[in-house]
This record gives structure tokens, C-alpha cells and sequence, in this order.
């Protein structure tokens, strides 16, 4: 529904260059397997909302020709994995420029593949994904971008010098003009190295100043996603002798990326970034206490509306508040929407998860009965199994509720055991604690289609990560944005989403694993089962101030606009605003 007669577009703003993002996976169609979770779903929200805004941004990923694995579970919950392949020609147009890389001594050319991202005026993002399958190359450069996070740390670290470097290069070949580069997760932090070896002009790698390094500084942007310290990409100096070459691992020596006797990409990245954030309040000062001498602060994460929002929602937003499509902060004026209409709506989209989980797995869910959902990557730090620490209890919780229905999804990266161990136990003990009150499911290839059903169709979304380990998540911000609210633990970004009792529940912090379950079963015995029991109408209420408090905030229309006048223009938005009101001015006239 067209809800304004001009867009006004950031494209008016910085007319001197473009941002390159570069994400080692990016969520771009549902029909594409180049991204595997939680960073590349929000590398495309972000490119979407680029595409939206009209933010002059370009994507660089890697092909990833052979995709994400697709996930199959036999009856005890084992998971298999099975190679996606797919066929760049059915999406993407091929460029006809070439860059070159050096890996171990050997020159690898890389070609592009462009997928046009259209926003909703018709702005376009290109989003460039780098490929070595070319003639020119042998046959191991060729599968160098076969695979995402697969192989061994001697082929990622390859990766990250044909995302970086070559994603540096091929901008040039490209002849594009890029001013800002933004590093989405280290990955492609020796994306700083080309660009430092441009500066100095392709001479001698040790010939460089402090102003060359300011040089190159000026142009990077850095976010970090990952509170784990073992989360944090890191490469033997053997490795980078090797691969990277002797001269650079020399460089980056003595310019303090090396931690612990690992090359750290965080460590490079920071130390080449003019600007660096973390992705939640929390978030930023767990990265500061990581990183201390950097100066790091934080734009919570968002999701992209329309992409996570169900058909139904869509509809009731496009007759109550049509002005979201343009700016979600119109969202917040739900706050008086008629409870029976979300109600009416999440109903409509509940009975198209159980549908999908009837077609899936034969077994027909109740639309009535109070539905839980649990998604995620299956990391034993998430605790898929807090819910089970005391079966007798969930039992009973199940009957004071008239029915409990929990639905379960994720995968396990394919060499991560104890992920997959975890899955395996949740699947056991969904099919042992399952009986006509209460049952569990287990849905398998957790992906982009099935995690907006979920997300969208569920009466709550539980999370249960440990603390301080969640990044962000952006599961409860697409749950919150179809008015369904979190039962999760204060960590990421649910402590800023939090309103007890109107946006969802806190799981309370405890000494430990059992201490967090018994405030999980509290929190379900005296708050969410007795609402839920309530009439309806109370429901809808809650439903309302999600959608209205955290729909409208954790958005990446918002987290786009705040990257924009943070990091990637500060200080320019005053004097372009001004120059967008005297051309609205004009067009009135
Ligand atoms: C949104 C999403 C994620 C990330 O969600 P978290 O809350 O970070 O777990 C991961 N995978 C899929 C398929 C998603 O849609």
C-alpha cells in the first residue's frame, strides 16, 4: 500500500562515495543458502533497510555455492547434513570485472556475482557475492568459496583474505566510490590490509606512516557481535606466515594484533576502525571490558518489519497505521489498536504455524491451548533443555493451563558435537515427556521461512540464554513485532526490552542452571498461565504494548538510521537535513 506520493531519500545525503558492508554471510532471499543464523538474517535486514531508506550502500559477501547445510534429524534427534547447492544464474547477474588475491604464494582471481536488493521507493542495494570457481584458478582456490564456516581454520582463514582483500579490489574494479567501509563482524578485517597497501601504493609492505594508517582508519567502521572470547576469530602465526604471507604477519605484529600469540581479527579491526560498536547496551560494555583500550559503543540490533511481520499483522498494520511501511516509528501509535484486531490477526497466523507443523510432522496442534516457541542454533549456551529440569513441574503447569504446546527448532553447526548432543536430548525428552497435555515438538531445518512462522505464530517466545553470552538475539524483536511477547533471561537486547508484564517476562538471574529453572517455571505458574486464562481481551492488551513499545524500536529502519548519523556520516545529517526540507520546500511549490 503506497502511503506517501515522494520518498525522500538518504541518496541526497552524502553524494561523495558509498558504504561497503562486507559480511562473511548475508540472508538475502529465503531461496538463497549463503547464510547459516543469526549475523547474516541481520546482514540482510540491515541491506534492506539500506535499500529502503535510500542509504547509498553496497554489500560484499562470499558465494557460498554450496550454501548452508539443510538439516535432517532421524526419529532420536541425530542430525545429518545435507549439502544446498544452488544456481547463482537464478539470482544474480555476473560482473565482468576481475580481482586478484595472493593465498600461500599463489595469485587467485576472483569474480563477482550482483544480486540487485530493490527497497521499497525502488533505491537499489547491490550486494556483490565474491566467487573463485574461474577458470584461471586450481581446483582447491576454485572451492575457496564453496562452503560457509566449513573446512579448517586454514581454509577460513583463505575466506577472509578473498572477502576482505579481494571485496577491496573488485570495489575498484568495480569502479565503484566507496568512502566507508563497514566490517560486519571481524571476518573481514584484513579488508583494513588492502586498503592499507593501496594507500601506500603498492609499494614495499613495511613502507607506511602513522598518516597512512589515519588514512585507512578514516574509512573503516567495525561491529562486533560475539561476547565469547573463543567467538573471536583468531589464526596461529604459522597460519599467517603461511597463508597471509610473512611480510603482513610482520605488519600486523608490530601493529598490535597479535593476542596471546594469535592473530585476533576483533584486534585488527579495532585497531584500524575510526568507529566500533557492539550490538546491545550490554553488549558494548562487555566489548569494552574485552577490548579496553578501544573506544566501543553500542546500536542494538533490530530485524527488518516487513520481511518478519506475518501476512495477517501486515494487513491489520496497513488498515490501523499505514505510515509504518515508511517509518516503523509510526508503530508506536498502536498503543490504542482495538485489542479484539491483534488478537484476530495472531490467531490467523497461529493457525498457519500449525497448519505448516500438521503438513511437517502429521501431528495436529490445538489453536487454542497456550503454544511456546524455542528457536535457535543449538549452542550449549543457549540451554534448549532448561525448560525439562524438572518434567513433574512443566506437567503441571501443562494442566493448570488447560494444554501446554512447546514448539522446538534449530540446527547444530556440523562439527559442533555437543550441539548436536544438546538436540538429540531435547528430542528424547520431547517424545518422553509428550502426553495429550503437554506436547513437544521438535521442527527440523530451522531456516529463514520456518523461523518467521515460528516467531510470528507462538503465544510466547521463550530464550534462555546464559549470561552474558547473547550478543543481542533477534528472534524475540521478530516475536515482539507480531505483538508476541518474551519469557527470556535478562541478557542482549531483552534488557532493554523488558517491561515486566507488558512487553513479556524476565527470567530472573540465579547462581546457576537450576536456580534460572525454577524462576522459568515461576514466571510460567504466575504470570503467563493465569494471564493466558484471563479473558482474551487482557491478552490483547499485552499483545498491543510489544508490539507498540518493542516493535517500534527494535527495527532496523531505526538501527539503520542510527549507523547512518553515528557511524557512517556523523556530523553531516544537520547540514543535509536541511538541504532535503529546502528541496520538499521546492517540490510543494
Ligand atoms: C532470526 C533468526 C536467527 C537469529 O535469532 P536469535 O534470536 O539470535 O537466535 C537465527 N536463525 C534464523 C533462521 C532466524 O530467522
Amino acid at each position: 500500500m503506497e502511503t506517501t506520493k515522494r520518498p525522500i531519500s538518504y541518496e541526497t545525503f552524502p553524494n561523495s562515495g558509498q558504504v561497503a558492508y562486507f559480511s562473511m554471510e548475508i540472508a538475502i532471499h529465503p531461496s538463497m543458502p549463503t547464510y547459516s543464523g543469526g549475523l547474516g538474517i541481520l546482514a540482510g535486514d540491515t541491506l534492506r533497510s539500506a535499500a529502503d531508506l535510500g542509504v547509498p550502500v553496497v554489500g560484499f559477501t562470499l558465494l557460498h555455492r554450496k550454501g548452508y547445510f539443510q538439516q535432517h534429524l532421524d526419529r532420536n534427534g541425530a542430525q545429518t547434513e545435507e549439502v544446498q547447492s544452488w544456481s547463482p544464474e537464478d539470482f544474480c547477474t555476473e560482473e565482468p570485472a576481475r580481482a586478484t588475491v595472493s593465498i600461500e604464494d599463489r595469485v587467485v582471481t576472483v569474480r563477482a556475482w550482483r544480486y540487485s536488493l530493490e527497497g521499497r521507493f525502488g533505491h537499489i542495494v547491490p550486494i556483490y557475492l565474491l566467487d573463485t570457481d574461474v577458470e584461471d584458478n586450481s581446483g582447491w582456490d576454485r572451492g575457496l568459496t564453496d562452503h560457509l564456516y566449513g573446512g579448517d581454520t586454514n581454509y577460513r582463514l583463505q575466506q577472509e583474505i578473498v572477502l576482505g582483500m579481494g571485496g577491496v579490489r573488485m570495489a575498484k574494479a568495480l569502479g565503484l566510490n566507496i568512502n566507508v567501509f563497514h566490517m560486519n563482524e571481524g571476518h573481514a578485517a584484513l579488508l583494513t590490509q588492502a586498503l592499507l597497501e593501496s594507500q601506500v601504493g603498492g609499494g614495499p609492505l613495511n613502507a607506511y606512516t602513522d598518516a597512512d594508517i589515519e588514512q585507512v582508519r578514516r574509512k573503516c567502521v567495525f561491529t562486533t557481535h560475539t561476547p565469547v572470547p573463543a567467538g573471536h576469530d583468531r589464526f596461529s602465526t604459522e597460519q599467517s606466515i603461511r597463508i597471509l604471507g610473512g611480510d603482513r604477519t610482520a605488519r600486523l605484529e608490530k601493529l598490535g594484533c597479535f593476542q596471546d600469540g594469535l592473530i585476533n581479527m576483533t584486534l585488527l579491526a579495532l585497531r584500524f576502525s575510526r568507529y566500533a560498536n557492539g550490538v546491545a547496551l550490554q553488549h558494548g560494555r562487555v566489548s569494552r571490558q574485552m577490548f579496553p583500550d578501544f573506544d566501543i559503543q553500542s546500536i542494538t540490533n533490530g530485524v527488518h518489519a516487513a520481511t518478519w511481520t506475518s501476512a495477517p499483522i501486515q494487513q491489520m498494520l496497513d488498515q490501523q497505521v499505514p505510515a509504518w511501511r515508511c517509518d516503523n516509528l509510526y508503530l508506536r501509535n498502536l498503543i490504542d489498536l482495538p485489542e479484539p484486531r491483534i488478537l484476530a490477526a495472531h490467531a490467523r497466523a497461529k493457525e498457519e504455524l500449525l497448519a505448516e507443523v500438521a503438513s511437517r510432522t502429521g501431528l495436529v496442534l490445538n489453536p487454542k491451548v497456550l503454544t511456546l516457541g524455542f528457536a535457535r542454533r543449538a549452542a550449549t549456551y543457549k540451554r534448549a533443555d532448561l525448560l525439562f529440569a524438572d518434567p513433574e513441574r512443566l506437567q503441571q503447569i501443562a494442566e493448570a493451563a488447560g494444554g501446554l504446546q512447546i514448539l522446538y527448532a534449530g540446527k547444530a553447526h556440523p562439527q559442533d558435537g555437543p550441539g548436536k548432543a544438546l538436540i538429540q536430548h531435547v528430542v528424547e525428552d520431547a517424545a518422553r515427556f509428550s502426553n495429550d497435555t503437554l506436547r513437544i515438538v521438535y521442527l527440523e531445518n530451522y531456516a529463514w521461512d520456518l523461523g518467521a512462522m515460528l516467531t510470528a505464530g507462538v503465544d510466547v517466545w521463550v530464550n534462555t540464554p546464559r549470561r552474558p553470552y547473547e550478543a543481542s538475539g533477534t528472534s524475540g524483536m521478530k516475536a515482539a513485532l507480531n505483538g508476541v511477547p518474551s519469557l527470556s533471561i535478562l541478557d542482549g537486547w531483552w534488557i532493554e526490552g523488558c517491561i515486566e508484564g507488558v512487553t513479556g517476562w524476565a527470567i530472573e538471574d540465579g547462581a546457576n542452571d537450576a536456580e534460572e529453572a525454577q524462576s522459568l517455571y515461576r514466571k510460567l505458574e504466575t504470570a503467563v498461565v493465569p494471564l493466558y486464562r484471563e479473558p482474551a481481551e487482557k491478552w490483547g492488551r499485552l499483545m498491543r504494548t510489544t508490539l507498540a513499545y518493542n516493535g517500534s524500536y527494535f527495527n532496523t529502519d531505526r538501527m539503520v538510521r542510527q549507523y547512518t548519523r553515528n557511524a557512517y556520516y556523523p556530523g553531516v545529517l544537520v547540514e543535509r537535513l536541511a538541504k532535503v526540507v529546502e528541496e520538499e520546500a521546492s517540490f510543494a511549490d
